[in-house]
């Protein structure tokens, strides 16, 4: 079994997270890392008790949901809720930060960014990143670190396709289900 890289480790937990937001619109999650330690999480969703966007639809004014705090901004306030400092640590997200939450990192002491996917990429955010001195990185998360049968599932296909070769499938046909399989398990 290949082990896990650091990176990857704390984006799957970023990608794990986003599957608990609870606004429709975009599923974020950031894991906020000190010392290769995971120190806090929060995904975007409404205030603790409050209606949910996929409940109640979102409460959109101009263009954006208001009702929920974004996922970077929870980890910080989970952070400053339990009294656990951010100074100096690192940040995953599943996705670039917002305007806001690109200068909430700043201002909590983050010194480094890890995204994997671009989302609106703000010039100005980049810009206010680039002159704090914040490292800020994408890390394209591969969706098989969170699968624990990848291997398996892998193995279990390309027999399948070595089957159909034996077979006698169409050489275009099965060039393409190897296509497919190879971009499943990369
Ligand atoms: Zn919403
Ligand atoms: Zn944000």
């Amino acid at each position: 079994m290949e082990r896990i890289s650091w990176n990857q480790y704390f984006m799957a937990q970023s990608f794990l997270l986003s599957s608990r937001s609870t606004c429709t619109r975009l599923t974020v999650g950031a894991t906020i890392v000190r010392d290769k330690r995971i120190i806090a999480g929060g995904y975007n969703g409404s205030i603790a008790g409050g209606e949910h966007c996929i409940d109640e639809g979102c409460y959109v004014i101009d263009h954006h949901c208001v009702r929920t705090i974004h996922a970077e901004m929870n980890a910080i306030l989970q952070c400053a809720k339990f009294g656990v400092p951010t100074n100096g640590a690192e940040i995953y997200v599943t996705h670039f930060p917002c305007l806001q939450c690109c200068k909430a990192v700043i201002q909590a002491g983050i010194k480094a960014v890890y995204y994997a996917e671009d989302y609106k990429n703000h010039p100005y955010a980049i810009e206010l990143f680039q002159k704090a001195g914040v490292h800020v990185e994408q890390v394209p998360f591969d969706q098989n670190s969170l699968d624990l049968a990848a291997n398996e599932k892998a193995d279990f296909v390309h027999s399948i396709l070595k089957l159909l070769e034996e077979n006698g499938v169409e050489g275009r046909e099965l060039a393409s289900l190897q296509n497919q399989a190879e971009k499943l398990f990369k």
